[in-house]
């Protein structure tokens, strides 16, 4: 199963793509995940990244694309895999496409979801430093003392959560990443999802497109 998840940040597809990859058995592949933890490593990678992400902005594309090649050359990516937040340019697309060959994308999930809750959902979240999991301060809140009600690790807020930057990352989508849904729609593989729901009924949204696309 070969999968994008594909929307604006605070959609939800961090969480849904955790969900799915464990159900799946299948790895999530995210690329802003990837990119933090080489900053997190002080690796050279992680330097030239450091700044573009804290101003909300995108790391270069062929930086990206080799990074991908990389990661999907991996064992473990053999039986399909569930790209979060990659691509986010139409670049980076047909880079997808190169790298990928004959083994095309199945289906592109377009988390669809009104701006205006983005912000909020945005700011309000909280997101456990060992093992990734988005809290919220509202929906989702993490026990006393930001401790993860998963498994007990520190809940910070990332850097690039607070408005000034959520605000730039917004306009980032809007102007790079959102032309994808018409091209993936012209490509015939993409799903729109109704984002604007509670987790429950979003994940099950998700369910019944790839229920469907397996069958
Ligand atoms: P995310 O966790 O997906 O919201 O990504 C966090 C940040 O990492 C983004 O705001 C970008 O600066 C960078 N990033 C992640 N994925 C990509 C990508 N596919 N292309 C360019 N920049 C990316």
């Amino acid at each position: 199963m070969r999968i994008i998840f594909l929307g604006a940040p605070g959609t939800g597809k961090g969480t849904q793509a955790l969900y799915f990859s464990k159900m799946y058995s299948i790895p999530q592949i995210s690329t802003g995940e990837i990119l933090r933890d080489a900053v997190k490593k002080g690796t050279e990678l992680g330097k030239k990244a450091k700044s573009i992400m804290d101003a909300g902005d995108l790391v270069p594309d062929d930086i990206i694309l080799q990074l991908i090649r990389d990661r999907l050359s991996q064992q473990d990516c053999k039986n399909g895999y569930i790209l979060d937040g990659f691509p986010r340019t139409i670049s980076q697309a047909e880079g997808l496409e190169r790298i990928l060959k004959d083994n095309a994308i199945e289906a592109v999930i377009y988390f669809d979801i009104d701006q205006n809750a983005v912000v909020s959902r945005l700011t309000s979240r909280r997101v456990c430093s060992k093992c990734g999991y988005n809290h919220n301060l509202i929906t989702d809140p993490p026990e006393a003392d930001n401790i993860c009600r998963r498994c007990g690790g520190k809940v910070i807020q990332r850097d690039d959560d607070k408005e000034e930057t959520v605000r730039n990352r917004l306009q980032v989508y809007e102007k790079n990443t959102a032309p994808l849904v018409d091209y993936y729609e012209k490509k015939g593989n993409l799903y729109k999802i109704d984002a604007n729901g509670a987790i429950d009924d979003v994940r099950a949204e998700i369910h019944n497109v790839l229920k469907n696309i397996r069958d």
